[in-house]
């Protein structure tokens, strides 16, 4: 019944001993160790939700037991409770290729969308346009709107296609929000030449990171990009919805004025006085002080993270995926086979794509479903092995092969897919 391997491509893997062997020789191998990996499961799922670090649970208890609970109020300085968005901030900071005073820990990625969206629109003044694209994480466009309808003929353009890039760059446009990695397809984008072609029309640019940071190397300062943002429980591993990240270029921080103006981004916030003067640097964009217990979350999985050489989480990201495709060719792969042009996911049409994810999950391989028809597959190098991404492909073709997904208990629907 099982449909015939395709041929591999040069280097791939050409059976699960290989993958073993792949497995002995990876630099990365040891960071499993740090992750409390589910039993008798393959967890294709850090693209939305990342595995729990096995030092969280135990920081997260001091956290609440001594930092909060002997601590107090005194915890505010003396367990540097107060810095914590700005030192967690440079501690991302390498991981976006950015200064380590240009990334802030705080909000979710809408909220941080709309800060950073307003303050570009306001550094645009003649400009009223904001362009983004069609199929990006609705969020973001959702929040495009909501800011560019607080501003006089303000609008939000939607592109089919990025080819119409350059004819929409009107001179209206004052900034442009793009995904860097599409949350469906696993599409990348060459975010240092969009970016350049934007300058140059004379807007913005605004990247959103959430599946890419993590995943590969990014170069924000190096590209002139001048706002991202991104989240942290993805492929960072911070815990559910731990608070996001936002970055400014240093040359805005001074001038940028972001419209969420709290107690927190204030330049004394304990002066206590009525009138808003912002802070100097990016400490402006803070608006509250951020979920303390969830920000331990945050500084656990960002000691994980000093440990890693980003040039070798790329590599194994583009084998892990380049060998899941290979496995699996017959089939509808949406994800580029271009190693520049795709990020650390693989996605599959399937009409039935729904009923086969289930089926796949109650065999022990997590992935997940994205409406109409996309099977989605995260591989996140810092946990999974080549042999797990070798029995996922077998257990797709199994599953196609065999027609379980067509059980009826499949096709029953929970609130997230
Ligand atoms: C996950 C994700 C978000 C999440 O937004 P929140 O406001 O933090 O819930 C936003 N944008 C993209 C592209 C995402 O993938």
């Amino acid at each position: 019944m099982q449909p015939p391997a395709s041929p591999a491509s040069p280097g791939s893997p050409a059976s699960r001993a290989d993958c073993l062997a792949l497995d002995a020789a990876d630099p990365l191998a040891p960071l499993r160790a740090e992750f409390a990996l589910p039993k008798d499961r393959i967890y294709l799922d850090g693209n939305s939700l990342g595995v729990l670090p096995v030092r969280t649970p135990e920081l997260v208890r001091r956290t609440v037991e001594q930092e909060w609970g002997q601590g107090l109020i005194t915890s505010w300085n003396e367990a540097g409770w107060v810095d914590l968005p700005f030192t967690l901030g440079a501690q991302l900071a390498p991981l976006i290729g950015a200064g380590g005073h240009e990334v802030l820990v705080c909000d979710s990625v809408s909220v941080n969308l709309f800060k950073v969206l307003t303050a570009a629109l306001r550094l645009r003044p003649g400009r009223r346009t904001v362009l983004g694209e069609r199929t990006t994480f609705p969020t973001d466009l959702y929040i495009a709107e909501g800011v560019t309808g607080l501003f006089e003929g303000g609008r939000t353009v939607l592109l089919d296609s990025l080819d119409e890039l350059d004819a929409r760059l009107t001179e209206d446009v004052a900034v442009v929000v793009l995904s860097q990695v599409d949350y469906r397809t696993g599409v990348l984008l060459d975010l240092a030449e969009i970016t350049e072609r934007v300058h140059r029309a004379g807007a913005l640019m605004v990247w959103d990171l959430c599946h890419s940071a993590g995943a590969l190397p990014i170069e924000l300062a190096a590209a002139g990009v001048d706002f991202a943002v991104g989240c942290t429980y993805k492929y960072l591993n911070c815990g559910p919805c731990a608070p996001s990240y936002l970055y400014v270029a240093e040359r805005h921080q001074g001038v940028a004025e972001q419209p969420l103006t709290g107690w927190f981004g204030h330049a004394e916030p304990f002066a206590f006085v009525p009138e808003y003067r912002p802070a100097d640097g990016i400490g402006r964009f803070l608006t509250s002080f951020p979920p303390l217990l969830a920000l331990a979350g945050v500084r656990a999985s960002l000691e994980v993270w000093q440990q890693v050489d980003l040039a070798q989480v790329r590599a194994k990201s583009l084998a892990l995926t380049g060998l899941f495709m290979d496995r699996l060719a017959e089939l509808d792969v949406v994800t580029p086979r271009e190693p520049e042009r795709r990020g650390s996911q693989v996605a599959i049409r399937h009409p039935d794509g729904f009923p086969v994810v289930q089926a796949l999950i109650e065999r022990g391989v997590i992935g997940d479903f994205r409406a109409p028809d996309l099977m989605r597959f995260g591989f996140t190098p810092l946990y999974t092995s080549y042999t797990e991404a070798w029995d996922a492909a077998e257990a797709v073709r199994e599953v196609l092969a065999s027609g379980e997904w067509r059980a009826e208990r499949f096709s029953r629907r929970g609130a997230v897919t």
